[in-house]
């Protein structure tokens, strides 16, 4: 199934493997940019090149893949001992700079977010090592300069993930470091202020560089630390909020419906969403979003059922809303139920009211106390 994170591949120990887009832009780049670094790699490796069978082409795309399998195996660390420490892993994504996983909620013990994160660049160093061992003992040119080539690489990823820059694995070591004295939100905080800093250096040195991945990967940390702030904020403020206190009630229709009859169900309800009422479990939408891409003359023709989506998430309309803020934050929909009843659904702008008055609350409390 295609999604906005993007196509999946595999299913490991439970986890959804999945390809973002921007990884098939990357493979182009590593492959251009490993085949004009061929001869050069192979002249700094010392190896006898007139005995390197291949061609500059076919190396690059094995190193492409080796890469791919790094990156995986990195991932993989962090899987593996997330769920030693009880985290639900839903989906690890490999994109163009390396790979993301959507875990659940990690546990607010102390130190939990350091050994998850530290073991993605010990996974890299552990292979470049491996490599390393198996260069020294080869009889085969061709495994040599594989073993050379790839160590190399994982040293780097191991490096560069080590940069304490929110969200690089350093930076969520860090984070987790100062949460033992400062707590979560103030721990946080302080990791973006770093990130945001080391990504202004970057951006700089990649600007003077004239280097356009390194000023790159300057903007994804940027944003992606101002993602991390948002986020803790919300979480902050959200804290002991339930489904029940934000749920909107939307209009319902069959699933057997046409397109048409529920453009004219949203506007009845003055609603962009609408439950979809099917046989099976679990429930789903439709959104105007989705409805609008069907063009206006085949809506008498298009059925509800082949436009309906799967909500991100469903939860009971007792629970605690912070597990659903990563869904929320993308853009998702969550579907509340109240026992076998569908209550309504949450988005992300059903927040937007709370947190505005919870935020207002803290100020005006501040100011009192100053
Ligand atoms: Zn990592």
């Amino acid at each position: 199934m295609t999604n906005l994170r993007g196509y999946k591949i595999a299913k490991i120990r439970g986890v959804d493997i999945t390809i973002h887009f921007s990884l098939i832009f990357l493979l182009f780049y590593v492959i251009l940019a490993a085949s004009a670094q061929f001869p050069l790699v192979v002249k700094q490796s010392g190896l006898d090149a007139s005995k390197v069978t291949g061609t500059a082409s076919i190396w690059s795309i094995i190193f492409a893949i080796g890469l791919f399998f790094s990156v995986l195996l990195h991932e993989f660390g962090h899987v593996i001992v997330a769920q030693s420490l009880g985290v639900k892993v839903k989906a690890v994504t490999l994109m163009m700079l390396g790979g993301v996983s959507s875990m659940e909620k990690m546990p607010e013990r102390p130190y939990a977010e350091f050994k998850v994160s530290i073991v993605g660049p010990l996974v890299s160093f552990g292979i470049a090592g491996f490599l390393f061992g198996l260069l020294n003992v080869t009889a085969s040119v061709d495994v040599a300069l594989f073993c050379y080539w790839l160590s190399r690489v994982n040293l780097v990823i191991g490096i560069f993930n080590l940069i304490p820059a929110l969200p690089l694995d350093g930076g969520r070591a860090l984070r987790s470091i100062l949460a033992v004295s400062k707590g979560g939100t103030k721990a946080t905080e302080t990791s973006v202020r770093i990130a945001k800093g080391i990504s202004w250096g970057l951006g700089l040195i990649g600007l003077f560089g004239f280097n356009l991945l390194l000023m790159l990967i300057a903007v994804f940390i940027y944003s992606a630390a101002n993602q991390e702030s948002l986020f803790s904020r919300n979480k902050d403020l959200l804290r002991g909020l339930r489904a029940r206190d934000v749920v909107r009630r939307v209009g319902q229709i069959p699933e057997r419906e046409t397109v048409e009859s529920a453009a004219e169900e949203m506007l009845r309800f003055k609603d962009r969403v609408l439950v979809v009422l099917t046989h099976s479990e679990p429930r789903t939408v439709l959104r105007l979003d989705f409805l609008k891409r069907i063009p206006r003359g085949q809506w008498s023709q298009v059925r509800v059922s082949e436009v309906m989506e799967k909500p991100s998430r469903t939860m009971n309309i007792n629970d605690l809303l912070e597990q659903a803020l990563p869904e929320l934050m993308s853009g998702g929909i969550i579907m509340v139920q109240d026992e076998e009843k569908i209550a309504g659904v949450i988005e992300y702008r059903d927040l937007a009211e709370v947190i505005d008055f919870r935020n207002l609350d803290t100020s005006v409390q501040q100011k009192k106390a100053a």
